[in-house]
């Protein structure tokens, strides 16, 4: 063999180890050993995976290539809507769930770079309707992702909208509050549709899981300054005239210097009707809820109510957008406000 012909050798074996070694020869071979404990083929309709890589990082290494060794060996992919990246930070560990949704067996991969495991998970209602199935899961391999876990999951299984599922992509969940977001943004791309030159500003107040879905739905977010996000006290919730304020929307002209303003509330009787559960604190009550909300992301007008429209001036776009400010008081919707001003 002469020389060159050695280099190229060597330098062809030193890319194949890279690449097999970066995408991990050992997670590959996991997910392929999760196929097998699930009874899947490639390309079986009934597998979904969801998985946080392209976020996380292992040993200081990105990790988009797991997404094409996952899409490889199960044949889900973004394109089918059946492969979900879900957010988590970028010093987390790694997480490959795959789930089979009509035997509702769900095999969960967790490798931190080094060590791979591996544990199961029945996500049928019959387990997940059931506080104890929440505590043995917390200590297994799925730990504290169990909620994120099986919330996307079962909102795939289900039949989700993709939107709403990009959504629970990005809050790492799928809970009842996203729900309330999603179809806060839904009224309020129906009701108030942008015109060229126009803009939307959300007030998130007060603040929830429903301004996830706002983010990614309208497009809004903290950086561009277009979303706002304030806490309110207790006092102060007691002091708004609506129960549970959806937020408020600014859809906001700059050339014109003006806008229209929106209040929207959560119809909460709606909402009891539609849920079994009056608490959403509880991860199988959570379970419950959500599984009965996802039938109706296509109404959201049933569960979101404009309680007030008003016009918007630069100085009041001002006051709600200002620290310290209750956008509630700027615009006279608190009842603190209201007896201040008799
Ligand atoms: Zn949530």
């Amino acid at each position: 063999m002469n020389g060159w012909l050695k280099v190229f050798f060597a330098v062809t074996l030193l890319l194949f180890s890279a690449v097999d070694g970066s995408c991990g020869t050992d997670v590959r071979g996991l997910v392929r050993g999760a196929l097998k404990t699930l009874g899947a083929q490639r390309g079986d309709p009934n597998l979904c995976v969801l998985t946080d890589s392209t976020y996380v990082n292992l040993a200081g290494r990105s990790t988009e290539e797991y997404v094409d060794m996952v899409e490889g060996e199960t044949g889900c992919s973004v394109g089918k809507g059946n492969l979900l990246l879900f957010r988590r930070p970028s010093n987390y560990h790694l997480i490959i769930a795959l789930y089979k949704r009509d035997t509702k067996e769900c095999v969960v991969i967790r490798y931190d770079g080094q060590e791979g495991r591996v544990g199961k998970l029945h996500i049928g209602d019959e387990h997940v309707y059931e506080p104890d199935f929440w505590k043995k899961a917390s200590t297994g391999v799925s730990g504290s992702d169990t909620s994120g876990i099986v919330s996307i999951l079962r909102a795939w299984s289900l039949g989700a909208p993709y939107d709403f599922l990009k959504s629970a992509e990005f809050h790492g969940d799928a809970c009842p509050g996203l729900a309330w977001g999603y179809f806060t943004a839904k009224v309020v791309q129906k009701q108030y549709p942008l015109r060229t030159g126009e803009k939307y500003v959300f007030i998130a107040c007060p603040n929830s899981c429903k301004d996830d879905a706002i983010q990614v739905l309208l497009g809004v977010s903290p950086g561009k300054r277009t979303l706002f996000v304030k806490k309110l006290t207790e006092d102060q919730k007691k002091q708004l005239s609506e129960e549970k304020g959806a937020g408020i929307l600014v859809k906001w002209n700059q050339s014109q210097k003006r806008g229209k303003g929106a209040v929207l509330a959560v119809d909460m009787d709606k909402i009891r009707q539609t849920i079994s559960y009056k608490t959403s604190s509880k991860p199988n009550a959570k379970a419950m809820n959500i599984a009965q909300l996802i039938s109706h992301l296509n109404s959201s007008e049933e569960f979101i109510k404009v309680v007030r429209e008003f016009a918007v001036t630069p100085e009041l776009m001002q006051g709600l957008m200002s620290a310290g400010e209750n956008p509630y008081e700027v615009i006279g919707l608190s009842r603190k406000l209201v007896r201040e001003t008799k």
